[in-house]
């Protein structure tokens, strides 16, 4: 089927055309990306057999005249500017019907198709201007969280990318609606001891194509959405290979589903405390991460404090709370923290045991995870909070 050179004409309520010079519509079309302004849909071809027909019409926002049947004719624009790209959207069908309807022309002001305008063209040019450089491949970890399973959109993710200059790619992704997708994996609810075995072992897996794609070059640097559980994640940052830059985005707090760092955070600094020398042997070490909330040590387990040296990692000069890490660089000063904490560790060696206790964000889940990785010889147990328990619980130890 032959194809038609984009419309150059633009299209009134009553059906009639007027003629557009034909640099003023290719101007138009290629600022608007070949997109509805409205509705974002591809003007290019048809939607349901794919043919390549443009279904996209140039609308005026003011209209072409004066005359009381014209959409906000009645401005007081030039009639004859009326016909330039300024005056001019792209935009689909359906959408034109909408903003040419009579009753509908106090809504579809002059000014707001303007602003309309002015958004779409703006997006697109942003969006057009990432180089393929710039792309990030983007790893979705999903699970549930205490029984309710979670979502993550594409379009979310695409957003905290694209504000900080970053192209998507979905090349992990294989078959599944995410990169890591948790929910269906047995024993969740339960808390078993086999569901945090499975997890861990699925990441593993799905990490190994991450490796694949890492050695042949397609992947260069991984951008992280994590929705899980807090050992989930701490395995996660263990099992990431070192050689592969991450970064890990947050979820945002409050009502609308959006990712990555808030602006104007500031930087927290982190500090560690012995609670507990144990004995002058200890055999093995307890960690504290109280960041997002403090640890009750009441809740403890035995098996967890018995000959062992507590440390307590804290905010410096802050009470722990949910809000504290809300910069990139409060996580590395918690790592720094941590990785000292660590140090201080490999100097009892009858230490066989690193029991992990963590109320944290889930960047710091992560982030515990990767300095364990190559650092820490003992075996690391993480405990949790699970359902129906008043005490934390051992649920998995650290892959390497
Ligand atoms: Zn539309």
């Amino acid at each position: 089927m032959a194809e038609k050179p984009p419309r150059n004409s633009a299209i009134g309520p009553n059906g009639t055309t007027r003629t557009i010079r034909e640099p003023v519509a290719r101007r138009v079309w290629v600022a608007a990306g070949g997109r509805c302004t409205f509705c974002n849909r591809w003007l290019l071809d048809e939607e349901h057999t794919g043919e390549p027909v443009f279904i996209g019409q140039l609308a005026h926002i003011v209209g072409w005249d004066t005359t009381k049947g014209s959409p906000r004719g009645s401005d007081s624009m030039d009639v004859h500017d009326r016909n330039e790209a300024d005056n001019l959207i792209l935009i689909c069908y359906d959408q034109h019907r909408v903003i040419d309807s009579k009753s509908l022309w106090d809504v579809y002001s002059a000014d707001r198709l303007r602003d309309f305008k002015r958004q779409h063209e703006h997006r697109i040019k942003k969006l057009t201007e990432l180089a393929h450089r710039d792309s990030t491949t983007v790893l979705r970890l999903v699970g549930t969280i205490h029984g309710s399973p979670v979502q993550l959109s594409q379009s979310a993710v695409n957003e905290a990318l694209v504000s900080v200059g970053q192209h998507p790619s979905y090349a992990l992704i294989g078959t599944d609606e995410y990169e890591i997708d948790l929910r269906k994996l047995p024993g969740e609810k339960e808390d078993a001891p086999f569901h945090w075995n499975a997890a861990v072992e699925y990441i593993r897996d799905r990490l190994r194509r991450l490796g694949a794609l890492v050695a042949d070059g397609t992947v260069v640097n991984i951008a992280i959405f994590p929705l899980a559980r807090i050992p989930i994640l701490i395995a996660l940052g263990a099992l990431l290979d070192d050689t592969v830059p991450a970064v890990v985005y947050p979820k945002r707090r409050g009502g609308k589903e959006a990712w990555g760092w808030p602006a104007g955070g500031r930087d927290q600094g982190f500090e560690w405390s012995v609670l507990d020398s144990g004995s002058d042997a200890p055999k093995q070490a307890t960690v504290l991460f109280s960041v997002s909330g403090s640890i009750e040590k009441d809740r403890i387990p035995a098996e967890a404090t018995d000959v062992a040296r507590i440390y307590e990692i804290r905010p410096a000069g802050a009470t722990p709370n949910f809000d504290l890490v809300d910069t990139p660089a409060s996580v590395d000063l918690f790592s720094r923290c941590w990785r000292a904490v660590i140090a201080d560790i490999e100097t009892f060696p009858d230490v066989t045991a690193v029991n992990v206790i963590a109320a944290v964000p889930t960047t710091v889940a992560v982030a515990i995870g990767r300095s364990v990785n190559a650092s820490v010889h003992a075996s690391v147990r993480v405990y949790d909070r699970v359902e129906h328990h008043a005490n934390y619980t051992f649920t998995l130890e650290l892959p390497r």
